[in-house]
């Protein structure tokens, strides 16, 4: 299969590492929306998270967030964590991936992704 964070995951294409063990990869986004902007992605390919994604990935994923948000030390000044899902969500790579967003307050304005 043809995409960019399965070519990450192998290792085939570089990425900024934050974090990484046997079942999430996390890396900088190469076009940040934010001072702090984290991708992670589960290691195994879904398209998204409406792709009958297992309870225990998307829990995993979840929990990982909070791994991020210390290693970049946004922890205790908050974040935003999202997921565009499909055209209308705004998803450009079709890989499941959550946006760690922080490091400045996130207001509806021209910081949000
Ligand atoms: P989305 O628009 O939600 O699908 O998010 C895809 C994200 O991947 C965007 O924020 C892109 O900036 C990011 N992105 C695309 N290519 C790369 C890359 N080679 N390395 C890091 N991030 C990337
Ligand atoms: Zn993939």
């Amino acid at each position: 299969m043809d995409c960019l964070f399965c070519k990450m995951v192998k290792g085939e294409i570089p990425c900024t590492k934050v974090y990484e063990d046997d079942k999430v990869l996390a890396f900088e986004d190469i076009n940040p929306a934010a001072p702090v902007h984290v991708l992670i992605i589960p290691k195994e390919h879904y398209d998204n998270v409406g792709d009958d994604v297992p309870q225990e990935v998307l829990g995993y994923l979840l929990q990982t967030v909070k791994k991020i948000a210390e290693i970049k030390e946004i922890d205790k000044s908050g974040y935003r964590v999202s997921i565009n899902t499909g055209s209308d969500g705004g998803q450009t790579v079709n890989h499941l991936h959550l946006h760690v967003n922080g490091g400045a307050p996130l207001y509806c304005g021209s910081l949000v992704i």
